[in-house]
């Protein structure tokens, strides 16, 4: 696969599509071909497609599709270019990246509440667009920069995802284009296998070009807590994650309420938002479980600030800005978490660890809710009993060996301590160094996707180190 004797021939047949338009696809070797059409997040990971390609319409995917399938090349559609492993890029050399930037129609359905989104908006613009036609909203994750294309379509969780479901949960209908080049319907009642697996698992299966997604009225009422400790030392924070994690867990935690805790070289910072007024907050007898002294304080604010906050505290940690970093994940269910000791045992470790970077932070974060109530088999997205997820990063400019030992061993510290654990994780996470990682991510759901994969895609045209594989004969 990819470059090689064929590569020409695949330029030869995108500039056909191209039929002259200026901007529409650059290839391997052209000047500034990184920094302006492949365009890494991850830094760390070099990727160098065949082509990338900025289509106009779903025609023009189709018979890029076929020109990549004559000519032997994988695909990936790139949307928000916010893929850990650069997999929009198409996460190992080689292969066409299908750029969705021109993908921006928006309207909303009054009657419904229904929103048709074009697969090349960014979290950031959905929301300004949702507020401005009928004050909506949909649940999804903190970070505005990411693509609505990778994210609702792998899982897409946030803090209002206990309340209101994944992101993916809101996909009511799509356009997709599909690897025989056809542009086709996916919903509930057309190509109903497809769409099960493009909710989740959609990198595999073709280019979603729109989606068609039921909205909310949005919360009137926002409170956001936050609370910063700066101890130095992270034993001694170890007994306020185990209070934390006690309170994520309990299953009948206020849907209302999202969370994380974030541990950071100086200490840690819980930060939690409920979407109601302070009155229903200091109802919901969550504030009693939650560190109350002088390092905490509330802010109450309407939808958009609270996305605004959410979004200017994440970029604290984790920039919307490319950079080079290593990350790991896992997923826990109620029975994976640790105790008070293994707790106080894994904050040690850190402590006694080189980490070679002094931007490293681990992020805890709170599923479960809503998430939970639909069926692990409903679609693609297998995490329905997962009720919290880590993720570590270790940046570096270049990332160190220390930093990778570093990364690597929290992961592992994890899963010896929680001992016989199921693990897996979300793959919106992207943990390449899961063994087998298309088991991890899709769990019980991967022999169906498997299969489905067969039916439509069986050559694997779309891929990336993490896609689903067509099932062997
Ligand atoms: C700073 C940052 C913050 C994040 N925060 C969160 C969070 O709060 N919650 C959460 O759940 N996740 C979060 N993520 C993970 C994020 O949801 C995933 O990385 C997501 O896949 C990124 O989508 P993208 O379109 O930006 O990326 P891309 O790199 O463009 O795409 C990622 C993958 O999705 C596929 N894809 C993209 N568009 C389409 C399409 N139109 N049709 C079919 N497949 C498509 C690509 O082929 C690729 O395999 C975060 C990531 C970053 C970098």
């Amino acid at each position: 696969m990819g470059q090689g004797p064929s590569t020409s021939a695949l330029q030869q047949c995108i500039e056909g599509v191209a039929n002259n338009r200026a901007g529409f696809a650059a290839f391997a070797g052209s000047p500034l071909y990184q920094i302006q059409w492949v365009k890494p997040y991850n830094l760390d990971v070099l990727v160098e497609p065949a082509a990338v390609v900025r289509p106009q319409t779903a025609q023009d995917i189709s018979e890029i599709i076929k020109c990549a399938n004559a000519n032997n090349v994988k695909v990936q559609a790139k949307s928000g270019g916010h893929s850990y492993q650069n997999y929009g890029a198409g996460g190992s050399d080689g292969a066409v990246a299908i750029d969705m930037v021109n993908f921006q129609k928006f309207s909303m359905d009054t009657k419904t509440w229904h929103a048709t989104i074009g697969a090349g908006h960014r979290l950031g613009e959905v929301d300004k667009k949702l507020h401005a036609q009928g004050g909506r909203a949909m649940a999804h994750g903190v970070c505005p920069g990411v693509g609505l294309g990778g994210h609702a379509t792998i899982g897409g969780l946030g803090p209002m995802s206990r309340m209101w479901g994944s992101c993916l949960d809101h996909i009511v209908e799509v356009e997709v284009v599909t690897a025989d080049g056809k542009i086709q319907r996916a919903s509930a009642t057309q190509n109903e296998d497809l769409f099960w697996a493009l909710r989740g698992s959609a990198s595999g299966f073709g280019v979603i070009t729109e989606f068609v997604m039921r909205t909310h009225p949005e919360p009137a009422n926002i409170v956001q807590y936050e609370y910063t400790i700066k101890l130095g030392k992270q034993a001694d924070v170890a007994p306020l994650y185990s209070k934390w994690q006690a309170l994520m867990a309990d299953p009948k935690l206020d849907r209302r309420f999202g969370s994380m805790f974030i541990m950071f070289p100086l200490g840690a910072i819980i930060t939690g938002t409920f979407y109601g007024s302070q009155e229903e907050f200091s109802k919901s007898g969550i504030p009693n479980a939650l560190p109350q002294d002088g390092n905490g304080h509330l802010v109450l604010n309407d939808w958009l600030g609270a996305l605004a906050h959410d979004a200017e505290k994440e970029a604290l940690y984790l920039s919307g800005l490319a950079m080079p970093f290593i990350s790991r994940s896992l997923a826990f269910k109620r029975q994976d978490l640790l105790g008070p000791e293994k707790i106080k045992d894994l904050f040690s470790w850190v402590d006694a660890q080189e980490k070679g970077t002094l931007l490293w932070f681990i992020i805890f974060d709170a599923a479960g809710g809503a998430i939970e109530d639909v069926a692990q088999n409903a679609t693609a997205f297998a995490h329905r009993d997962k009720v919290m997820y880590y993720q570590s990063y270790g940046i570096g400019l270049p990332v160190t060996k220390t930093t990778k030992d570093f990364v690597a061993g929290f992961h592992d510290q994890v899963v010896q301590k929680a001992g016989a654990g199921t693990w897996g994780t979300y793959p919106g996470y992207v943990n390449k160094a899961l063994v087998n990682q298309q088991k991890q991510y899709w769990d019980s759901n991967l022999p169906a996707l498997e299969q489905i994969k067969v039916r439509w895609d069986p050559k694997d045209l779309f891929h990336n180190p993490g896609t689903v594989r067509p099932a062997k004969k």
